[in-house]
């Protein structure tokens, strides 16, 4: 390969190779055509990291890759790439793309066209960060490094920007929170210029379809590294494009913090997360700002104040970050929930515990007790009814106060409120 033979050779071991995505690379390579792994994989392989996905790229069309492959089908209307199934794991094959078209950009340089096929050398160049770059050749065993500077980043442990990062951060305003995602997951740095370049390209993410911004929000926050990211998001001034209604500082921000911690440390056990959660926690302050105010100055009931705030908190949100209902839905639920933990008599409190959402909803709750809300009777009082005994059960949501206030006489009821601490 032209420009690439005086890389040192460097090797992968390649049993931490997907077969799948091998199997792809030999095939095509049988047929005639050039074809490596690239990107994240070998980025990940060499930093000796489990890739997420492997991505395959050739200088065989998407109709030639189709032609080869009876589990292919070609997807995609911007740019035409193959997807060739195996079982549950899908191989990405990407034709080399040249330099897009300059007409095809929106009036502040925004790609909108992006169909153009190209040289190896080409396809290197119009990727994001020199690491990303880096393009494994399975045959012969050789890392491939068309930048020419990849290698020396990866070792570097630096993010660089292929290009001028002023017309980069124009095309894709995107790759200002894949700079963000890559430091927070593979601990880069990235320069002070490129950090002042963010700065002033910032508000360009607000060009972004909404559809696009909920896949990268997911990328960002469902990665295993959410708080760093969050953390990195924060400090670049990306958050409030993201989520305009949550505060940099404070009680609501130590919240998100707990609940990224959170995710985090579920997906380090490989337990279940929901991006439902973190949804909730993203927009509780908002949420109870328009409720406070439907309450206070419209004068709603709380339950209608909740309904209404829900439903303003999401139309908004949905104008810059298309949250889909299977995860709008749920982060209501468990704010609806939060008033009705407070509900801890009579049959209440055990048709919750069968609530769908309740686990959710007492996590939540938990959350907002460390951020700081004094709720430690509530969470205290839920944490024991729900691994009680029957009979424990029955006495905690008997109203026995109320019963006795009725016989009480005033001069009693002053006594005992005196002994009783007030409840939260
Ligand atoms: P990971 O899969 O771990 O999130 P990745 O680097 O593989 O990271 P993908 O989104 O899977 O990221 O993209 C694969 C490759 O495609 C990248 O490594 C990069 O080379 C290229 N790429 C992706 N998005 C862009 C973009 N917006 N601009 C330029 N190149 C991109
Ligand atoms: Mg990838």
């Amino acid at each position: 390969m032209v420009g690439t033979s005086r890389e040192p050779k460097i090797t992968l071991d390649q049993s931490d190779i997907s077969l799948a995505a091998l199997k792809v690379v030999r095939r095509l390579s049988e047929e005639g055509f050039d074809a490596y792994l690239v990107g994240g994989c070998v980025r990940d392989l060499l930093l000796n990291q489990k890739p997420k996905d492997f991505d395959v790229a050739t200088n065989a069309t998407p109709q030639e890759v189709h032609r080869l492959f009876r589990n292919s089908r070609i997807i995609g209307r911007r740019f035409q790439i193959a997807h060739v199934r195996f079982g549950r794991e899908i191989i990405e094959v990407a034709t080399f793309r040249g330099q897009h078209d300059p007409n095809q950009s929106s009036e502040s340089g925004h790609i909108l066209r992006d169909n153009v096929f190209g040289s190896f050398e080409e396809d290197g160049l119009r990727r994001d960060f020199t690491v990303n770059a880096l393009y494994y050749d399975a045959i012969s065993d050789t890392i491939l490094d068309p930048t020419g500077k990849g290698l020396a980043d990866l070792q570097a442990k630096k993010l660089n920007l292929i290009g001028e990062p002023e017309i980069r951060f124009q095309e894709d305003p995107v790759r200002m929170l894949r700079a963000v995602r890559f430091m927070a997951k593979l601990n880069f740095s990235i320069s002070a210029d490129l950090q002042k370049q963010i700065r002033t390209s910032a508000h360009l993410l607000g060009e972004i379809p909404p559809a696009r911004l909920f896949e990268e929000t997911l990328k960002l926050f469902m990665n295993g590294h959410a708080l760093s990211t969050f953390e990195s998001l924060k400090t670049h001034h990306l958050m409030p494009l993201l989520f305009p209604t949550l505060a940099s500082e404070g009680q609501n921000a130590q919240l998100v913090a707990e609940a990224l911690a959170s995710t985090d440390a579920r997906i380090a056990q490989d337990m279940p997360v929901t991006p439902a959660f973190l949804f909730a926690a993203f927009l509780w302050e908002g949420f109870n700002q328009h409720k406070d105010r439907l309450i206070k100055v419209e004068g709603k009931t709380p339950i209608d104040a909740s309904h209404m705030a829900a439903d303003m908190v999401f139309l908004a949100q949905q104008a810059i970050v298309a949250i889909p209902k299977r995860f709008s839905i749920p982060a209501r639920e468990i704010w609806l929930l939060q008033d009705r933990l407070n509900q801890q008599v009579g049959k209440r409190p055990y048709k919750l515990l069968t609530h769908k959402r309740f686990r959710a909803a007492y996590d939540f709750l938990l959350l907002r007790h460390e951020s700081g809300v004094p709720l430690a009777s509530t969470c205290d009082w839920w944490t024991t009814f729900q691994s009680a005994d029957p009979e424990t059960q029955q006495q905690m949501t008997t109203p026995k106060r109320r019963k006795k206030r009725k016989k009480k006489t005033p001069k009693a009821l002053q006594k005992s409120s005196e002994e009783q601490p007030a409840s939260v």
